[in-house]
């Protein structure tokens, strides 16, 4: 590896470690709960598995392939297939973070898809944000199912499970699953007084076009 990609990698793998310790700074998860993976120049960086991030260094972070191999000493995260696999489908996307926050699985807990109750729904890439049927944590089958319900979006629900976010870097991603967590709380005050009411498939069109103008990114190749 030449001096550049070594000094990108070690930032990245500092960065992993700040999203992780924030991640439970923000209530997002808890203990071992939840994983990341980030794209870098040898393949995927992804946390170890089942450390709590206050325990984690730097290094612990493992450098994976494309095929799941790695020469680090820490075991991957059990999830590293639905890291892997959301990499290599989406080019566009550069950092995945899966949370167990306690609204989103909640209502993944009931299996349900969001609907467009808020405009904000469209953050995560769509008029709704699906809920990826049960499969076994660490599964193949998991990230199977997490793909689908990713298809064309940024953040899905895992059934009985938790959720992921995904960004083109980690503070995108961050923000994104802050947005989903956030959304599934407003949700889940929503259901409590009565039957939501929800926008119009037009309403939601306008949104999504809004957004492809809206912020800094608007109008850059990788937003
Ligand atoms: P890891 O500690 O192996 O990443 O597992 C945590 C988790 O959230 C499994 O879905
Ligand atoms: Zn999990």
């Amino acid at each position: 590896m030449n001096a550049v990609a070594q000094a990108d990698e070690t930032a990245l793998r500092g960065a992993m470690l700040a999203a992780a310790r924030q991640l439970v700074a923000l209530g997002l998860n808890r203990g071992a709960s939840g994983n990341i993976g980030l794209r870098c120049s040898d393949g995927l960086l992804v946390t170890p598995s089942g450390l709590p991030p206050e325990t984690m260094t730097p290094d612990s972070m493992v450098l994976l392939d494309f095929d799941g191999n790695t020469d680090s000493e820490f075991k991957p995260s059990s999830e590293w297939r639905i890291h892997r696999d959301i990499l290599a489908a989406r080019p566009e996307i550069g950092a995945v973070v899966h949370a167990h926050s306690t609204f989103a699985t909640t209502l993944a807990c009931q299996q349900l898809e969001i609907p467009p109750f808020h405009y904000m729904i469209a953050a995560a890439g769509g008029d709704t944000i699906r809920c990826a049927p049960y499969a076994l944590f660490g599964s193949q089958a998991l990230s199977d199912a997490a793909l689908a319900a990713l298809d064309g979006r940024k953040g899905c629900l895992l059934a009985h499970h938790g959720m992921i976010a995904l960004g083109r870097d980690l503070d995108d991603a961050l923000a994104i699953a802050i947005e989903v967590e956030s959304l599934c709380e407003q949700y889940w005050r929503v259901l409590q007084i009565g039957t939501p009411q929800i926008l119009t498939d037009a309403q939601m069109r306008a949104v999504i076009e809004q957004f492809g103008s809206y912020g800094q990114w608007a109008g850059k190749p990788s937003s």
